[in-house]
C-alpha cells in the first residue's frame, strides 16, 4: 500500500507543475459551474435575520465561541511547532498549504453549499481546527533532508509512502464519524457536521495533489536540498520513525469502524432522501421575507456578540505573546548555535568577519560582540576601566591570582614587567586565556588590528603544549592533511597521512601506492640508535688518546652504560664511538630509545655517563653536551655512513605492465633516469645522503602529520633509491630505497598532541607498544621508508614521462573561480619536484 503512495508521490513530485495547473484548472472550473445541490445556507433552514436570530440561542454562541477560540489557540500552536523547526522554508510551505486548502474550502461551500457569508465564518473555523499543519511539516522536513536537488522528488516520494496511507485512513474515519453529525436532523449541527467533513476533504485532497507538487516545485527553484546538513541522519531516523506510529492493530479498528459507519450513512441518506419532500415543505412554511438588503447584511457582520470581543482578545493577546515574550525553544537555540558557529569557523578560516551577514533564515540575532571577541583583534568585551596598577599588583599578589584581573589589567602588568609575558597562562591559571592576551599584546605591539584574523586558538588542548611543545603560544597554524593509499607494505595496507601544503605530493605518492598495491613493499630495520656527542677538551692530544683507549675497554663501556641507562627506563647504551681532533675529543653516545626518537633522553644519558668520566679523569673538561658529531639537524656524513635512529631498507618488484598503464612509463626509461639524476647528478652535486628524487617530501609531510621534529627531516631525509631492471627480460622494475638515519617516535614530542596522535592511531602506531616497547617507531620508520619508495617511483616516473612541469604548473598554483576542477586533468598524473 504504501508503495502505491510512493509511486504517486514521486509522480506528484517529479511532474508539479502539470500537478498544480491540474488542481487549479479543476478548483477554477469549481468556481464557475452552475450552482446546484443541497442548500446549507441559513436561508435554507432559516432564512431571514429575524427568524434566525429568534432561533438563535445562547448555547449556540458559548459553543461556537469555544470552538472558534480553540481553533485560534490549534492554528497558533501548530504554526509555533512549525516555527521550532527552525527553517522558513518550512513555515512559508505550510502557509501555502492553508492559504490554498482555505481557498478551495471557501469556494466548494460558496458554490456547491450554497452558503451565507455569514456561515463562511463559522465554516472556517472548523477549517482551522481540523487542518493537519504537522503533516505537511513532516513531509516539508522529508524533502528537506534530501542530499541534493535530485533528491527531493525521492525524499517526497519516502514521505508521501509514510503519511499517505494512515492520512487516507483518518481522512476516511473522520469523514465518516463527522458524517453522523450530518444525520442528526438538528439543523445547525447538521451544517456545521457538513463543514467538518468537507474540511477533511479538502485538507486530504490539497495534501495529496498539490502540496507534494508545490514542495518539490519551491525546493528545486530555491536549490534547497540538505538544510538539515549534519543533523540530517538524526532526523532521517526521526521521520522514518513516523512509520512506526501507524500501529497496524490500530489501522485494523478504524478500518472496521469506517465500514460500519459506512453502513449506517447509506442506510440513514436512503431514509432521507424519503423524507426530503417533507422536510421542503416544512422549509417552505417557515420562509418569510429575507432582508436582503446591504444595510441588512452590514448591520449583521458589524454588530458584536459577546464571542467577537472574546476572540478579538484571544487574537490580540497571542499577538503580543508571540511578539514579545516568546521564549526561544531548544530546538531553535540549537540551531542558532549551529549557525554562530558556522559563522565563527568563516571568521577562522576566510577572515570574512567584516562581510559576516547574520544568517536571515533563522534571524538569528548573533552576539556580535561575540563574534568579534573571537576573531580577537585588539576588540573584546573587556572594556572596564582599568583598575590602579598597585590595586592590580596586590590582587595578583593575593590568593585570587591573576584569573581575578581583567585582560586589560594582566596586560598592564606584562607591560610593567610584573607578569613574564611568557609565563601568562600560568598566572591567570587558564593556557587559553593565556594565549588570547599575548595575541593582545602583540597585537598591540604590531599595531595591526587584526593579525591573528585568520590564525585561531580556541579549542586546542594547550595542557599537552606547555612546557613540551611550544612556547609564547599565540594559536595554532592549521596544515592540510591528505591521505595516500593504502600502501602494501610487509602484507599489510596503510593510509599514510601526509600534512602539507605542496599541491601533487599526496597524489603523487597515491599514484606510486597504486603501483604497489599488488606486489607490495618488503622493509627491514638493519640498525637502530639515537645518537648525541659532547665535545670535551684535555690539556693535550696525550690526555685525549688515553681516553680514547679508557672507552674502548669493554669493562670501562660497562661502568659508563650503567650511569647512563640509570637515568631512563627505556634508554640503553649501545656504543660508544670517539672521534679525536687534536686535544679535542668527540665521545658519540649510541642507544636505544625505545618507541621515542630519544633527544632527550641521550642527552639526559649522556650528561650523567660524562660526568662519571670526569670524576676519572679530572682535567677532562666539558665544553658542549652537543659537539655536532651527533649530528643532529645538521647536514653531515656521520649519519649517512654510520647511519643515526632507525637505518632501514625497502624494496619493491614492480611487474612490467603496472610500470606501462599506472606510471605511463618502462622499467628501462625509469632505470636510465635514476642512473643519470639519482646517482650521477647527485655526485656531480656533492650531495651527501641526497641520492633520491624527493624522500625529504614525504619524510616531511608524514612528519608533520605525525608530531616528529620537523627539523629533523635533514637526516632523516637521507636516502638513496636504486633501480634495476628485473625479471626474465628485464622488463620488470626492481627499486629500493635506503634510509640510514630516520630521527623518529610514536613518544614524547608532538605525538601527544590530539590531530597528530590521531594520525599515529591510523598507522596502528600511536604511543608506547604494549609488548615489546621500541616496536611502534620502528614500524613507523617502516612506513616512512615504505611511503618514500611509492613516491620516488611516482615522480621519477613522472619526469620519464615529461609530466613534470605540466603537473606542477597546473596543481601548485591556485586556480581561480573561473577555473573549474573539472577542466583540470587526472591527478594520478602529477608528480613532485
Ligand atoms: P621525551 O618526551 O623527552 O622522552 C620520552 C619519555 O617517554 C621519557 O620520559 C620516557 O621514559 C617515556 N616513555 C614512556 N614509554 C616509553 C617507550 N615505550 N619508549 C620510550 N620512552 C618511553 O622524548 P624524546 O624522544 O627523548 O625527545 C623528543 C623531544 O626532544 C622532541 O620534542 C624533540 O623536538 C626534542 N629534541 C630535543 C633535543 C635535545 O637536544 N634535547 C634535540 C632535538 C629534539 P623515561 O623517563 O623512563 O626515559
Amino acid at each position: 500500500m504504501s508503495k502505491l503512495f510512493g509511486v504517486y508521490g514521486e509522480l506528484c513530485a517529479t511532474h508539479p507543475w502539470e500537478v498544480i495547473v491540474a488542481v487549479i484548472t479543476l478548483t477554477t472550473c469549481f468556481l464557475t459551474v452552475e450552482k446546484q445541490g443541497p442548500s446549507l445556507s441559513n436561508s435554507s433552514y432559516s432564512s431571514c435575520v429575524g427568524c434566525y436570530e429568534e432561533q438563535f440561542q445562547a448555547a449556540d454562541v458559548v459553543l461556537m465561541t469555544l470552538i472558534r477560540c480553540v481553533a485560534i489557540l490549534y492554528s497558533y500552536h501548530q504554526f509555533r511547532n512549525l516555527q521550532n523547526l527552525g527553517s522558513k522554508y518550512i513555515l512559508g510551505i505550510a502557509g501555502l498549504f492553508v492559504v490554498f486548502s482555505s481557498f478551495v474550502f471557501t469556494s466548494t461551500l460558496l458554490n456547491f453549499l450554497h452558503i451565507d457569508l455569514v456561515d463562511l465564518k463559522d465554516a472556517l473555523f472548523f477549517f482551522l481546527l481540523l487542518i493537519d499543519l504537522s503533516k505537511a511539516a513532516t513531509l516539508a522536513q522529508f524533502a528537506l533532508t534530501a542530499s541534493n536537488t535530485q533528491d527531493i522528488s525521492k525524499q517526497i516520494a519516502r514521505g508521501v509512502a509514510v503519511l499517505g496511507p494512515t492520512l487516507t485512513l483518518d481522512t476516511l474515519v473522520e469523514t465518516l464519524v463527522i458524517g453522523v453529525g450530518t444525520l442528526s436532523g438538528v439543523r445547525r449541527l447538521e451544517m456545521l457536521s457538513y463543514f467538518a467533513c468537507l474540511s477533511a476533504i479538502v485538507n486530504y485532497v490539497i495534501f495529496m495533489t498539490f502540496y507534494p507538487a508545490c514542495l518539490s516545485l519551491m525546493l528545486e527553484l530555491a536549490r534547497v536540498s540538505n538544510f538539515y546538513g549534519e543533523k540530517q541522519q538524526s532526523i532521517k531516523k526521526k521521520l522514518l520513525e513516523e512509520n512506526d506510529k501507524s500501529n497496524p492493530a490500530v489501522q485494523r479498528v478504524k478500518l472496521i469502524m469506517s465500514f460500519g459507519l459506512l453502513v449506517v450513512h447509506l442506510q440513514s441518506r436512503w431514509l432521507i432522501n424519503e423524507n426530503y419532500k417533507v422536510n421542503d415543505d416544512l422549509k417552505d412554511s417557515k420562509n418569510c421575507s429575507e432582508d436582503t438588503s446591504f444595510y441588512g447584511f452590514v448591520m449583521k457582520q458589524f454588530v458584536l456578540g459577546a464571542d467577537h470581543i472574546v476572540i478579538l482578545i484571544l487574537l490580540l493577546t497571542l499577538m503580543v505573546k508571540f511578539i514579545f515574550f516568546e521564549p526561544k525553544d531548544h530546538l531553535r537555540e540549537e540551531l542558532e548555535q549551529d549557525i554562530l558557529l558556522e559563522i565563527k569557523r568563516d571568521i577562522q578560516q576566510k577572515g570574512h568577519y567584516r562581510t559576516i551577514s547574520i544568517n536571515a533564515e533563522s534571524q538569528t540575532e548573533c552576539n556580535l560582540s561575540e563574534i568579534l571577541e573571537y576573531e580577537d583583534g585588539i576588540n573584546d568585551k573587556d572594556t572596564d576601566v582599568p583598575r590602579s596598577l598597585q590595586n592590580c599588583l596586590e590582587i595578583y599578589r593575593s590568593n585570587e591570582g591573576a584569573s581575578h584581573l581583567s585582560d586589560k589589567e594582566i596586560m598592564m602588568l606584562v607591560d610593567t614587567k610584573h607578569i613574564p609575558a611568557y609565563n601568562l597562562e600560568k598566572a591567570v591559571q587558564n593556557p587559553e586565556r593565556g594565549v588570547k592576551i599575548r595575541r593582545k599584546i602583540v597585537t598591540k605591539q604590531l599595531q595591526l588590528s587584526s593579525v591573528f584574523l585568520n590564525m585561531p586558538y580556541k579549542n586546542y588542548d594547550y595542557s599537552k603544549v606547555m612546557g613540551a611543545c611550544c612556547e609564547n603560544v599565540v594559536g595554532y597554524v592549521p596544515v592540510p592533511l591528505g591521505v595516500a593509499g593504502p600502501l602494501l607494505l610487509d602484507d599489510k595496507f596503510y593510509y599514510i597521512p601526509m600534512a602539507t601544503t605542496e599541491g601533487c605530493l599526496v597524489a603523487s605518492t597515491n599514484r606510486g601506492c597504486r603501483a604497489l598495491e599488488k606486489t607490495g613493499v618488503k622493509c627491514r630495520i638493519v640498525a637502530d640508535g639515537m645518537t648525541r656527542a659532547p665535545v670535551v677538551r684535555f690539556p693535550s692530544i696525550t690526555r685525549a688518546s688515553e681516553l680514547v683507549a679508557w672507552l674502548k675497554k669493554s669493562d670501562n663501556f660497562s661502568k659508563v652504560k650503567e650511569q647512563f641507562d640509570s637515568t631512563s627506563r627505556y634508554a640503553r647504551l649501545s656504543k660508544l664511538s670517539s672521534h679525536i681532533a687534536g686535544r679535542y675529543l668527540f665521545i658519540r653516545f649510541i642507544a636505544d630509545t625505545g618507541d621515542a626518537m630519544g633527544m632527550n633522553m641521550i642527552s639526559k644519558g649522556s650528561e650523567k655517563a660524562l660526568k662519571f668520566v670526569q670524576s676519572l679523569f679530572n682535567d677532562m673538561e666539558i665544553i658542549s653536551l652537543s659537539g655536532n658529531v651527533c649530528t643532529d639537524k645538521k647536514s653531515s656524513a656521520i649519519n649517512w655512513i654510520e647511519g643515526r635512529g632507525k637505518s632501514v631498507v625497502c624494496e619493491a618488484i614492480v611487474p612490467a605492465n603496472i610500470v606501462q598503464t599506472v606510471l605511463k612509463t618502462s622499467t628501462h626509461s625509469l632505470v636510465d633516469l635514476n642512473i643519470s639524476k639519482n646517482m650521477v647528478g647527485s655526485a656531480m652535486a656533492g650531495s651527501i645522503g641526497g641520492f633520491n628524487a624527493h624522500a625529504a617530501n614525504i619524510v616531511t609531510a608524514i612528519y608533520v602529520a605525525t608530531g616528529q621534529d620537523p627539523a629533523q627531516n635533514i637526516a632523516s631525509s637521507n636516502c638513496i633509491t636504486i633501480m634495476e631492471p628485473y625479471g626474465e627480460n628485464g622488463e620488470d622494475l626492481l627499486i629500493s630505497c635506503t634510509m640510514p638515519s630516520l630521527e623518529i617516535g610514536t613518544v614524547g614530542g608532538g605525538t601527544v598532541l590530539p590531530a597528530q596522535a590521531t594520525c599515529l592511531e591510523m598507522l596502528g602506531v600511536k604511543g608506547p607498544h604494549s609488548d615489546n616497547p621500541g616496536d611502534n617507531a620502528k614500524q613507523l620508520a617502516r612506513i616512512v621508508c615504505g611511503a618514500v619508495l611509492a613516491g620516488e617511483l611516482s615522480l621519477m616516473a613522472a619526469l620519464a614521462a615529461g609530466h613534470l612541469v605540466k603537473s606542477h604548473l597546473r596543481y601548485n598554483r591556485s586556480y581561480s573561480e573561473k577555473d573549474a576542477p573539472s577542466k583540470l586533468p587526472d591527478r594520478s598524473m602529477s608528480c613532485q619536484t
